[in-house]
């Protein structure tokens, strides 16, 4: 425990519902008298502050994309009237859209997240991300001191100037994407240095990318690097991060996360697959409800860290990826996943429709590598990922067709 894994983290769950109820009103009503967005979306569904009182209120509201958000702040810069006039804003962020972005003051969250994944006093970390103009590398930066560590902005400098830092300054720690580590990696070996034994980095917190599960073992099990992520956008911060349990990502303290069907804006149960939509608590930018287009489910079991906050699931994959069958949105990611437990299998997802019901084929190429797995073990693992049972299974001889997709939705709508 310290001041980034506090009380607050491991507040009764309800508690936590009642505080956040109440930070809910709060924004609600600040943002109906300072944002003229706010006060349009109510009027026009005739809601008072008052019936959003507490977070399942929210389903009343619209969720604003991203594209949506670039669209009502070109037709009325910098912030779509989401922000007040006179809103007392440390700085603007931008991106490609382009969207502008208010710091939202939000070092704390960071710090939590960077805190969860081990990064203390003492320890030097390299600050890969862009300082231009963009959020990542000052918002990083920031967090990063808070938790107490040195931060290096070495920023977006080549991978040579990056071993160079990790050499000479004893680096312990790097922030950044995990595709650009692995070429720090590579660009080290090249230069004749052992990673492992040469150098001092022994943790990394990725944010921005996903983290394949190949390159964390190659990453934990090759180098020693113990690796750790977190999840934000920009135009809402801090979303949530992953604690030592590596079993899901926390939900940060100061988010509400839905997780929504996209077809008809409703909630999902847990652990069903949706888009993750995102209202940040805050004074300056009322952005209710922002559909960050991610697919995930949420963990409801408590986490053995001790923090108590609902986790996500990881991401699964974009809303537009997706098909819905029998009400679950299944995504390539979670099919490469399967792919991954049966590596030379060739197989694909057909969906199709019959007497008004899904149904979900499993098309695979006959060959001697489908002849030595288990079917039932193929089907269980299949349900496991997506959620969604296998009903039949079809043998093909020869290649499949379209085979590079890994989902075929063959079904046709009036
Ligand atoms: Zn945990």
């Amino acid at each position: 425990m310290g001041r980034f894994f506090d009380d607050m983290e491991v507040r009764p769950r309800l508690r936590r519902e009642e505080d956040n109820n109440l930070r809910l009103s709060t924004m609600i009503d600040s943002g109906y008298r300072h944002s003229k967005r706010v006060r349009e979306t109510l009027d026009k569904l005739e809601l008072k502050p008052s019936d959003i009182a507490s977070t399942s209120d929210l389903e009343k509201l619209p969720v604003i994309s991203r594209e949506k958000l670039v669209e009502l702040e070109r037709r009325e810069p910098p912030f779509g009237g989401f922000s007040s006039e006179n809103a007392d804003i440390d700085r603007i962020f931008t991106s490609p859209g382009p969207v502008y972005e208010p710091h939202l003051g939000e070092n704390e969250l960071w710090a939590r997240g960077y805190f969860a994944a081990g990064f203390r006093k003492g320890d030097r970390v390299l600050n890969t991300f862009s300082y231009h103009m963009v959020a990542a590398g000052l918002t990083f930066h920031e967090g990063l001191r808070s938790a107490g560590a040195t931060v290096i902005p070495s920023g977006t400098s080549g991978t040579e100037t990056q071993v160079q830092l990790i050499r000479d300054l004893k680096i312990t720690g790097y922030t950044g994407t995990p595709s650009f580590l692995n070429a720090i990696i590579n660009k080290a070996e090249e230069m004749g240095y052992d990673f492992k034994r040469d150098f001092d980095l022994g943790k990394a917190c990725f944010v921005a990318e996903p983290l394949q599960p190949s390159l964390r073992i190659r990453f934990e099990e090759e180098y020693g690097i113990d690796t750790y992520q977190m999840y934000g956008a920009t135009e809402v911060g801090d979303i949530a991060y992953e604690c030592s349990e590596k079993t899901g990502w926390h939900i940060c303290e100061d988010v509400i996360v839905e997780i929504v069907d996209p077809s008809t804006g409703k909630c999902v149960q847990p652990g069903q697959l949706g888009e993750v939509v995102v209202t940040r608590l805050n004074d300056i930018f009322f952005l209710l409800k922002f559909g960050t287009g991610d697919l995930s489910s949420i963990v409801e079991e408590d986490c053995a860290c001790g923090r108590t906050s609902r986790r996500l699931s990881g991401i699964a994959g974009r809303v537009g990826d997706a098909v819905k069958v029998r009400g679950m949105f299944i995504t390539p990611g979670q099919v490469a996943r399967v792919g991954e437990a049966f590596p030379r299998v060739r197989f694909q997802v057909i969906v199709t429709r019959e007497s008004y019901k899904d149904l979900l084929t499993v098309a695979v190429v006959e060959d001697e590598e489908y002849k030595a797995i288990d079917d039932e073990r193929f089907r269980d693992i299949f349900s496991e990922i997506c959620a969604v049972k296998i009903d039949r299974i079809e043998t093909v001889k020869g290649e499949l067709s379209d085979k590079d997709k890994p989902i075929i939705d063959k079904r046709e709508w009036e």
